[in-house]
């Protein structure tokens, strides 16, 4: 588990990378201030249950770096990125979504993104239909 002085490094590397975004409810969930229905979490994101969720399972999967939105991403979050796209789908197969499953980035006012730390939906459950709205 992170300490105090670890949560304040990553914070300060956020911070260079990213300038200094605004909090969001992510944060608040990252922080376990608020509650959240976790079901997955390691060093570098977590997974947890979308509060309106728009399928029988939608979960999001959220790096622990407060990064805005995949437009802001850097060269260097590669491998972030890449685990992130890993533990969607092992959280996918934890979900038992063996008929399959969407996963989804909102980016922007054009993406229809409302949280400004980027989050990858997992949703599925039930057929879902393509294209989107
Ligand atoms: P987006 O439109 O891609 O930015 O999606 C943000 C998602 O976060 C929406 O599906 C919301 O329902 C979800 N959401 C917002 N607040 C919370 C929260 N406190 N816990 C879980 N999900 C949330």
């Amino acid at each position: 588990s992170n300490t105090k002085n670890d949560e304040v490094r990553l914070a300060e590397e956020a911070s260079k990378k990213y300038g200094s975004p605004a909090p969001t409810i992510f944060s608040r969930v990252i922080d376990k201030t608020i509650p959240a229905d976790i079901i997955y979490e390691d060093d570098k994101c977590l997974a947890f249950r979308d509060i309106s969720p728009q399928a029988p399972v939608h979960f999001l999967v959220i790096p622990r770096d407060p990064i805005p939105k995949i437009s802001e991403v850097k060269d260097d979050d590669a491998e972030l990125l890449g685990h992130l796209l890993v533990v969607a789908k092992n959280v996918a197969k934890k979900e038992a979504l063996h008929e399959g499953y969407r996963m989804v980035i909102n980016n922007g006012k054009h993406g229809a993104q409302s949280v400004y730390h980027l989050h990858i939906h997992v949703l599925g459950g039930r057929q879902l239909n393509w294209p989107p709205g």
